[in-house]
């Protein structure tokens, strides 16, 4: 299999389709910082609206029915209601669309991943500050295990979720982690984020992991760390997640715990480009290392799927199945209240959010389908936020116009709920 991708070849960077069609009219951008910043929300848009359509022509499942199980197949292009409403930042530097269905799946929607994770970065961020402040102890703790490379991944993670429940319950965790018949343990631990992560290896098939950022008022000290680690290993043979011969293997990497910087350093990168494997992908399929190692994340392997890679898009697939409906990230019961933290859902934080904004008009579902017709919602958001004003809906229409005459290049389903109680609509 060759990891050799040329993403921004495929999906390259957004230009402005028709800067000048306006003439006079055209609103110019205003300082270069602000040109820079909206191109570079564009050209990561763009990557990600690339990579959620590929993700939902893979999971597009042919039912006959517009309720699919994997909701991404209609985000950011399905829209509830008559129109799409069109918002740019007073600034110049964003534009976003409402009225769309979004799917706020971290696992699957390259788009939604990208919001969710921000805003949960922030959480973690501001927990583990306030923390840290009051004296406490942050650690990064990572459990894993070998494993054969033809384990299906549901049966695995299964056996993993199964595993970490026994750890968390076995008078180990308890006594240096958790409560004993009520008492605090050891470390006086007042709870833990949990992030799930999977990657694949080309050697090793997929290998489900976990990363805990564990908060604690002490330390916790060499010695209770090779307990918890010889019971994590323990746990591991007797759920059969490896076998003996993989013992040394496991003492070395199954379970490792470190200091609040590398606590810090995960939380500070989760969310951004290279935690999801996008920069880290094209990185490494440059490097002659990375054709050896051959590691991918999720999106690394959406990436080699949209170059046309099947074994890819079967690896994607696979994930999606054994992944839907499992959280991103689990914070220990009361330990969000603790920081005054509100629960939110992951769907009411997949939409894009906007400082300052101004409404510069709407789209009807006609002059919506002209857009996904021609691939073009990044191209609209750019020239919505570089090149209108408040309230310009003529320079929607013709901007919507000019479009309409460039050739089609993608299929522009979409399904409409219209408002009060008619049926879906297909376009
Ligand atoms: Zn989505």
């Amino acid at each position: 299999m060759s990891a050799e991708i040329d993403f921004y070849a495929k999906y390259p960077p957004s230009k402005p389709a028709v800067p000048n069609i306006l003439g006079s009219k055209a609103k110019s951008l205003h300082s270069k910082d602000n040109i820079r910043d909206l191109q570079s929300f564009i050209t990561s848009k763009k990557i990600r609206q690339g990579l959620q359509r590929v993700a939902a022509g893979l999971l597009w499942e042919r039912t006959g029915n517009p309720k699919q199980k994997y909701r991404v197949v209609h985000c950011g292009r399905s829209i509830a209601g008559d129109g799409v409403a069109v918002y740019r930042a007073a600034d110049g530097t964003r534009a976003r669309l409402s009225g769309l269905t979004t799917c706020g799946s971290g696992w699957m929607c390259p788009v939604c991943a990208q919001n969710i994770a921000e805003a949960r970065r922030k959480e973690a961020s501001k927990a583990m500050v306030q923390h840290i402040q009051g004296g406490g102890q942050a650690h990064l703790v990572t459990l894993t295990f070998s494993h054969h490379a033809d384990e299906p991944l549901p049966e695995m993670l299964k056996k993993f979720d199964d595993a970490r429940q026994s750890f968390k319950n076995c008078v180990t965790w308890k006594t240096i982690l958790g409560k004993k018949d009520g008492k605090e343990g050891e470390a006086g631990c007042i709870g833990a984020i949990t992030a799930l992560e999977v990657t694949y290896g080309i050697a090793n098939g997929w290998h489900p992991h976990v990363h805990m950022v564990v908060l604690t008022k002490k330390e916790v000290t060499a010695f209770q760390q090779e307990r918890l680690k010889c019971e994590w290993v323990r746990i591991l043979l007797k759920k059969g997640l490896s076998d003996r011969s993989q013992v040394t293997d496991l003492m070395e990497r199954a379970f490792d715990m470190r200091g609040g910087a590398d606590a810090a350093d995960y939380i500070t990168k989760y969310g951004r480009e290279e935690h999801w494997g996008l920069t880290s992908e094209l990185v490494r399929a440059h490097s002659k290392q990375g054709l050896m190692d051959g590691r991918y994340k999720p999106f690394g392997l959406l990436q080699l799927a949209g170059e046309g890679n099947a074994w890819a898009a079967e690896r994607f697939k696979e994930f999606a199945v054994a992944f839907h409906g499992k959280r991103l990230l689990t914070w220990s019961p009361g330990l969000k209240k603790a920081f005054d933290l509100q629960e939110i859902d992951d769907a009411e934080l997949s939409d894009d959010a906007l400082p300052v904004e101004e409404r510069v008009g709407r789209l009807t579902p006609e002059q919506w389908k002209v857009v996904l017709d021609r691939d073009a919602r990044a191209d609209l958001l750019m020239y919505a936020a570089g090149y209108c004003a408040a309230g310009e809906q003529q320079s929607l229409d013709e901007y919507i116009e000019h479009l309409s005459k460039r050739p089609k290049t993608s299929r522009g389903w979409f399904i409409q709920k219209p408002d009060g109680c008619e049926p879906w609509v297909y376009h």
